[in-house]
């Protein structure tokens, strides 16, 4: 049996076909998150008509945003994905193709595709590290949900009051300060010519200074982030995904309390391949 499972991120739209549970084709597209709703729908589609073959019974997407889950509807998103709330993403992709669609949020999904690894019963936190930063929990093997399907959003907790402004209106939010933007914003300021984060953690290992002060400061708001996560969740683990989790071995140097960290297993598909886990 033949699957297809998408993650729509800020800046991605990542897909896999997948035999069974082995991949055997990727292919991503850029979301054009900000360029409005045809174009990610556009985008979208242009990525699973590339993985599309005969006899795939499922499709399963993971996307950013609050979704509905029961549904395969965005009930809100930041203008990361400009237009996408209120879209009903299972029902449109479901009518183009003819495929069962399920959908989740995507941190929700990276949770899920863990489970198999540390037990349903547990309780664990995820954190996706990438243009903003996802937060989802099992909390004794129960996926926190909230009222509105917006229940455990980590990266929207304020870290600094009255601090950076947030895509989603509030100020000081995790995510202002502890995302791939986030760092790479902040280290710009400092080097300019910079072409990215990835560049930056190479920078690090060779004790630039100007690296360091910024990991300095990034590893403080990263601390206190995990504190607080402690305090609310007691969890046996903290999974970390997204981009910034390339350079893991960098991340963990940074962090007081290790004992309880964990890189995510197949993290690069993690999104993609728990959006085809279904668990309430
Ligand atoms: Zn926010």
């Amino acid at each position: 049996m033949f699957k297809i499972a998408i993650d729509i991120g800020g800046t991605t739209i990542k897909g896999v076909l997948l035999d069974e549970n082995k991949i055997i084709k990727e292919f991503s597209a850029p979301t054009n998150g900000k360029l409005g709703l045809d174009k990610i729908k556009q985008n979208l589609f242009f990525v699973i008509d590339n993985l599309m073959c005969e006899n795939v019974k499922i499709i399963g997407i993971s996307s950013a945003g609050n979704i509905d889950y029961k549904n395969g509807v965005c009930v809100y998103t930041t203008d990361n994905l400009k237009g996408f709330t209120g879209f009903k993403i299972a029902e449109e992709v479901q009518m183009r193709y003819n495929i069962k669609t399920v959908v989740d949020n995507d941190a929700i999904c990276a949770l899920k595709s863990q489970i198999e690894f540390y037990g349903a019963d547990k309780t664990l936190v995820m954190i996706t590290f990438g243009t903003g930063i996802g937060g989802a929990v099992l909390s004794n093997g129960k996926i926190i949900r909230g009222k509105n399907f917006d229940g455990a959003r980590l990266g929207h907790s304020v870290l600094v009051p009255n601090g950076r402004p947030c895509n989603c209106g509030k100020l000081g939010c995790a995510e202002t300060y502890l995302s791939c933007t986030a760092l790479y914003n902040e280290a710009k300021k400092l080097i300019p010519n910079l072409d990215g984060v990835k560049q930056l953690f190479a920078l690090y290992k060779t004790s630039d200074k100007n690296a360091k002060i910024v990991m300095k400061e990034f590893a403080f708001y990263l601390n206190i982030f995990l504190d607080n996560i402690r305090t609310f969740y007691s969890p046996d683990a903290i999974i970390f995904s997204g981009g910034l989790t390339k350079d893991f071995d960098i991340l963990l140097s940074l962090i007081d309390k290790k004992d309880d960290i964990k890189l995510a297993k197949n993290a690069q598909y993690a999104g993609c391949l728990g959006s085809l886990v279904q668990i309430d």
